[in-house]
């Protein structure tokens, strides 16, 4: 999920335009004189309320007539032409999302301690945000105005959360009336204009699951192509969750729901050549059981949701071990840093940085993880280790801030790494890139990176699985060398 900056919304949300933050040096932008500060309200005579408008108002367009609002000035146009598709080198600011209207029983706001970082609370229910970076919406308050937005700008796939096709549960879970929750007209009217949808499921035990999961997945399984898969995540309680119509996921319940749905991901494996409904990678860990091969996942739809993340993980480490040695510097161009919040192209994803990574230049290290993960990191780092004489160690972090059965390693706090301080061996400590905020260096619990580093006597990196990836890339090139 995609987690914004905490900005001063309401000031925000009824200005018209939207607010340049950048103009790339030597850019076309600069050329026509705007500047970080000025909003740009039309183009071509119609209105702009965020970039999205403005990517979507710009694209292919040769002939462009901008009104611009500067601070201490009147309202001036620019006039000018350019190349199809010549960039304008201009970024702007962050899309302020719209809230939800629901009262999940178990949303996750209200799992979180005090002091989490102000984004934690923000409850997001934005189908540009679904479309830009695979947020979930449930469609329960989507307006006519968003509706017809959704279609014509083809914000497509967008990312619905379900939960239940069974109205009574939909209803209670999502603490709204049946009408309210009853969505299957927009669901319907998406579909038949070309939007594609790829559902959820938060699957809390006793509620959702059992028959009332099967039809929902027959259900949603009805739309097919329309509805292109269907995750199903487990409900994750920390210590804060006290609600007690909410239960615990045990390993038990894994391994029965795993079974229940084998039977069901075949049948749709042969009627709809997909396995459609995919569980989320928790569950298999949780359950103790290997999660699924390659082919299960198909092309990985649902992958930002924690589904097929070990598979992928697994199989990229798997290639890793088998690529000839070729010799790696200590930056790997290409690779991101902080993931940035700006958006350069109308298309469902974050334009990264591209800042190349810094990567230890030492074969003994640690890496700190979560505990849900540790086991097959180490079970990986092992296999390194024996074959190219590297001493790597992974420690797993047990998750004191939330609690509960929280356990995946983007949810550790700067408190639960530094926690783990005497357990680490080596000249460098790896952790979660995903426990780091994507477009500044603060951790869950308001930690700065730079504190955390501070409360280490080695150097500190936080990486994704791309900068995991070159690292051992790196070390191996420097086993083989040794
Ligand atoms: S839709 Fe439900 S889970 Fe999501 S933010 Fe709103 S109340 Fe929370």
């Amino acid at each position: 999920m995609y987690e914004f900056a905490v900005t001063p919304a309401v000031t925000q949300l009824r200005r018209p335009g939207v607010t340049i933050t950048e103009v790339e040096p030597g850019s076309l932008g600069e050329e026509l004189e705007l500047r970080p500060g000025d909003r740009i309200v039309r183009v071509n005579g119609r209105p702009v309320r965020d970039h999205l408008d403005f990517r979507y108002q710009t694209a292919g367009e040769t002939d462009l007539l901008f009104e611009v609002r500067r601070q201490g000035s009147d309202v001036f146009e620019v006039e000018f032409d350019r190349e199809e598709s010549e960039p304008l080198g201009l970024m702007f600011e962050q899309i302020v999302p719209r809230q939800c209207a629901n009262e999940c029983l178990f949303c996750f706001c209200k799992g979180n301690p005090e002091d989490a970082r102000p984004s934690l609370f923000v409850r997001d229910e934005d189908i540009r945000l679904s479309f830009l970076y695979g947020n979930y919406t449930t469609l329960t308050s989507i307006t006519e105005d968003e509706m017809k937005r959704v279609i014509e700008q083809r914000l497509s796939p967008q990312y619905v959360s379900v939960h239940a096709t069974d109205l009574k549960t939909r209803a209670y879970l999502l603490g709204v009336d049946e009408k309210r929750a009853d969505i299957s007209v927009k669901l319907q009217r998406l579909i038949d204009n070309g939007i594609e949808i790829h559902a959820q499921v938060v699957l809390c035990p006793g509620i959702n699951d059992g028959a009332i999961l099967e039809k929902t997945l027959r259900d949603l399984a009805a739309y097919y192509p329309g509805v292109v898969s269907v995750a199903i995540v487990p409900v994750a309680l920390t210590r804060y969750n006290t609600d007690e119509r909410l239960s615990r996921v045990t390993p038990e319940f894994c391994r029965d729901l795993i079974a229940q749905l084998s039977g069901l991901q075949a049948e749709f494996r042969s009627t709809l050549g997909t396995t459609f409904a995919f569980l989320g990678d928790e569950i298999y860990l949780k359950a103790g059981i290997d999660v699924p091969g390659r082919e299960h996942y198909g092309d990985y739809p649902q992958i930002e949701d924690g589904v097929g993340m070990v598979r992928t993980f697994s199989e990229r480490f798997d290639e890793l071990m088998r690529e000839p040695a070729v010799a790696v510097s200590s930056l790997d161009p290409g690779r991101r840093g902080f993931r940035d919040p700006r958006v350069s192209v109308l298309s469902h994803e974050p334009a990264g940085s591209e800042k190349p990574k810094e990567l230890p230049s030492s074969n003994y290290g640690t890496f700190i993880t979560g505990e849900m993960f540790a086991p097959i990191l180490s079970e990986h780092i092992a296999h390194f280790n024996e074959v190219f004489g590297t001493e790597f160690h992974v420690v797993a972090a047990p998750n004191r801030y939330f609690g509960g059965d929280v356990s995946v390693a983007g949810l550790l706090s700067g408190s639960d790494i530094l926690a783990m301080r005497d357990f680490v061996e080596g000249e460098f400590v790896v952790i979660p890139g995903a426990a780091v905020k994507s477009d500044e260096p603060v951790l869950i619990d308001g930690m700065q990176f730079s504190e955390l580093e501070s409360g280490f006597d080695v150097p500190v990196y936080a990486f994704d699985n791309d900068d995991i990836a070159a690292f051992f890339r790196k070390a191996r090139a420097a086993g083989e060398i040794k």
